[in-house]
């Protein structure tokens, strides 16, 4: 099994499917992280000064590597995070795309000539340096990704610290970088506790810039952590979003497709549509559709390419989970498997008051809250009840109301008629406590960067 290079100390790293330990990694100490931060500063130099076409071959050679490794990559997935092995092939192919999309900035991080008086005005997009990533162990290829591609395109080097729970992803990726022909230094996994490594990150001076997600909880914390060197930070938080379904729609096509957009990833997702709005003209007929669709989702192991919903990352998340369903007015559920594994039904609650837990927390588990509404106003008001803002979707077949609706809602990504994944290639983030910044797409490479303006005299 995988273990860091560098780190003495280890944490076990269990199957969710059997709950048997499957391996070991390291633990970085903050003295291990300290040297991994002080490798990359020492590679950062060289890195930017790597030339726009070089860096970009060698983010190319990265994506190549990682392509050849989808499967193996996928089937760890599985192991360590219980996601299906459909799911994983995509995360994989999500590394390769970044790294694809982003291996194009290198050439193109174009500054501007601004007109001036009495000279020439010019502006240049400058790495930062050491950038710190730290991830969830929701999606951890993919998340990673969309902090490491662009930032490495702008010239910084990159520490990442994987969730305890899911190391192992990211330390092979680590390893492919290096047999990619990326420099050492330039992309360093250092494995450990959000208190150790991820605060180090935090506190380290010469680490320029923090990509963090996961719980808005502790991405305060780094914000107040943050502040004091003003440290450059990004946050992907939490989300409650909503499915907005109005009654004009095509309302069996929209109950089909709800379960996909809260029991992907078994509802361990900070974009999960977690509260479905119903119009109340169209409620009985959605939620008698919705049962169908709900119990005949493929809840079995991850493995099996059959696979739509896998068990819950960790015994922890599963108890969590499970007291939000413990004190909630549950519909109906769908299957799940007998065994060990850490399984939860797909589970839907109809929701009578705006304050119970399940309607306003993030459960990050498959539990979906439905309520009706009656109009557009209400629905909005509905959706905007909440201190998030992360994503949301649509269904109706009104062109007006849907464009009235998706300017109305407060949150960063919204689907019409669809519950679109995040794109590599369009901007991705949150409004209110669900982050600060956006990640992905064209500007992405800019965000790890400083303008400087220079001005020439004549
Ligand atoms: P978390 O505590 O916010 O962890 C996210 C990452 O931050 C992990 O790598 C974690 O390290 C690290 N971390 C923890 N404390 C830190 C600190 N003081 N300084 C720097 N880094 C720190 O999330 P969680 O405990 O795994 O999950 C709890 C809840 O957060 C979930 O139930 C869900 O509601 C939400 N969540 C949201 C997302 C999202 O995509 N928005 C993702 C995951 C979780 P460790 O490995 O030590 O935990
Ligand atoms: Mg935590």
């Amino acid at each position: 099994m995988t273990t860091s290079p560098f780190v003495t100390a280890t944490s076990p790293v269990i199957n969710p499917v059997t709950t048997q330990q499957i391996g070991e990694v390291g633990s970085a100490s903050v003295e291990e992280t300290d040297a991994a931060i002080a490798r990359a500063q020492e590679a950062f130099g060289p890195w930017r000064d790597v030339a726009p076409g070089e860096r970009a071959r060698l983010l190319r050679a990265f994506a190549a590597v990682v392509d050849l490794h989808n499967e193996e990559l996928a089937r760890i997935e599985v192991a360590n995070a219980g996601h299906t092995i459909g799911n994983a092939r995509w995360e994989a192919g999500n590394v390769r795309d970044c790294l694809n999309y982003y291996s194009a900035a290198p050439e193109r991080l174009f500054g501007k000539q601004i007109p001036v008086p009495g000279g020439v005005d010019l502006t240049f997009h400058e790495p930062l340096g050491v950038v710190g990533i730290i991830v969830p162990w929701n999606f951890p290829m993919p998340i990673a990704a969309w902090g490491f591609a662009p930032a490495l395109a702008a010239g910084n080097t990159v520490v990442l610290k994987p969730a305890e729970v899911t190391p192992l992803t990211a330390i092979r990726l680590g390893e492919l970088a290096l047999e990619a022909g990326l420099p050492e230094g330039v992309f360093t996994v250092v494995p450990g506790k959000g208190s150790v490594v991820g605060e180090r990150f935090v506190t380290h001076p010469a680490v320029r810039k923090v990509c963090f997600t996961g719980s808005t909880a502790v991405g305060k914390q780094i914000m107040k952590g943050c502040a004091d060197q003003v440290k450059r930070v990004t946050l992907e938080l939490g989300g409650k979003s909503a499915n907005i379904v109005f009654a004009d729609t095509d309302v069996a096509a929209a109950a089909a497709s709800a379960p996909y957009a809260v029991f992907d990833n078994a509802g361990q997702d900070c974009c999960a549509r977690s509260r479905i709005l119903v119009q109340r003209s169209a409620y009985d007929e959605f939620v008698g559709r919705l049962e169908e669709s709900v119990k005949a989702l493929k809840v079995v192991d991850p493995a099996l390419d059959e696979s739509e919903m896998g068990p819950m990352v960790s015994a922890a998340q599963r108890d969590s989970v499970q007291r939000y369903i413990d004190g909630a007015h549950v519909a109906f559920t769908g299957s799940r498997p007998d065994g060990d594994g850490y399984w939860l039904p797909p589970t839907v609650v109809e929701s009578t008051s705006t304050d119970e837990a399940v309607w306003r927390e993030e459960v990050f588990g498959p539990v979906v809250a439905v309520m009706p509404f009656e109009d557009e106003d209400e629905a909005i008001s509905l959706a905007n009840d909440t201190e998030y803002g992360l994503s949301g979707s649509i269904f109706t077949e009104n062109l007006g109301r849907a464009l009235r609706v998706a300017r109305g809602v407060e949150s960063g990504n919204l689907s019409v008629n669809s519950h679109s994944a995040v794109r590599y290639w369009t901007p991705f983030g949150g409004f209110k406590q669900s982050g600060l910044g956006r990640e992905l797409g064209p500007d992405a490479p800019n965000a790890f960067t400083e303008e400087k303006n220079v001005f020439i005299a004549h």
